[in-house]
């Protein structure tokens, strides 16, 4: 059971930040800190916008898309939470509402739970823009529905990404206009293509050398990740990586004229 204090904060993570925290951490990989993003406009990842996080050399932020699924994500929650990190999980709302002992679980041991669509097509620029949007909707009201028992008008973490990248103009323009921002990615594992945990570590760790920074997609669908996430955070530690945990900022309050 958590403090008091830390079932009423607003980011749950802050709180798990705390000094007992830190001392279990101690030797670990750890988060090294908490990055606050407004999502009003927002559109970040090298691969499909101009712009991304302000992130600093070796600093990177950990995705995970569309889970949650028993067995992988189970496994997936135990590594991250043997190194002391935290990462953001983009889930898919038919997935979160089969499993949402697996998403409140995310949510309890301190991730970033953002939205991912209800049913996952592929793409939402490929179908009708009234069915596309319905299906962002279904999915982020069944991820806060499992997560927190209740929807409300603004999603409780509003951070989306699009299935296969796959955003329009209209689509993007309907996002900016809800408030909620959309993440891409710097780079990715390519973990959809069958591969073994050996050749996803060495592939993703020579796209990171690489780049030296950035915001990375993984599937916790995927066995090959799960199995490939303990030798990856370790391969961070040793390289002097460290990671970043997303959360949104605080909605604005209007302000006096
Ligand atoms: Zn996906």
């Amino acid at each position: 059971m958590l403090p008091a204090a830390c079932r009423a904060a607003l980011f749950l993570s802050l709180c798990l930040a705390g000094p007992a925290a830190a001392q279990d951490c101690a030797g670990k990989l750890g988060t090294s800190r908490v990055m606050q993003v407004d999502p009003s406009g927002l559109q970040v990842g090298t691969k499909h916008f101009p712009q991304t996080l302000d992130l600093a050399d070796r600093e990177v932020v950990l995705t995970f898309d569309d889970g949650p699924l028993p067995g992988t994500t189970s496994s997936v929650l135990k590594t991250l939470a043997r190194e002391c990190v935290r990462a953001t999980f983009f889930v898919i709302g038919r997935n979160a509402a089969a499993h949402p002992d697996l998403l409140r679980r995310e949510i309890a041991e301190g991730h970033t739970v953002g939205h991912h669509s209800m049913t996952h097509p592929m793409t939402l620029a490929d179908i009708p823009y009234d069915k596309a949007v319905a299906d962002i909707e279904k999915g982020i009201n069944a991820d806060d529905k499992a997560a927190y028992g209740a929807t409300g008008t603004r999603p409780r973490v509003p951070f989306f990404r699009f299935p296969g990248f796959g955003a329009s103009p209209e689509l993007l323009d309907y996002l900016k206009g809800r408030g909620i921002g959309v993440f891409g990615a710097d780079l990715w594992a390519s973990d959809w293509n069958p591969m073994t945990p050996e050749e996803q570590l060495s592939l993703v760790m020579a796209r990171l050398d690489h780049a030296g920074r950035g915001i990375i997609l993984f599937h916790d669908t995927r066995a090959q990740t799960a199995k490939m996430l303990p030798a990856f955070l370790s391969a961070l530690k040793e390289r002097g990586y460290r990671v970043v945990h997303i959360v949104p900022a605080p909605p604005k309050t209007a302000t006096a004229p």
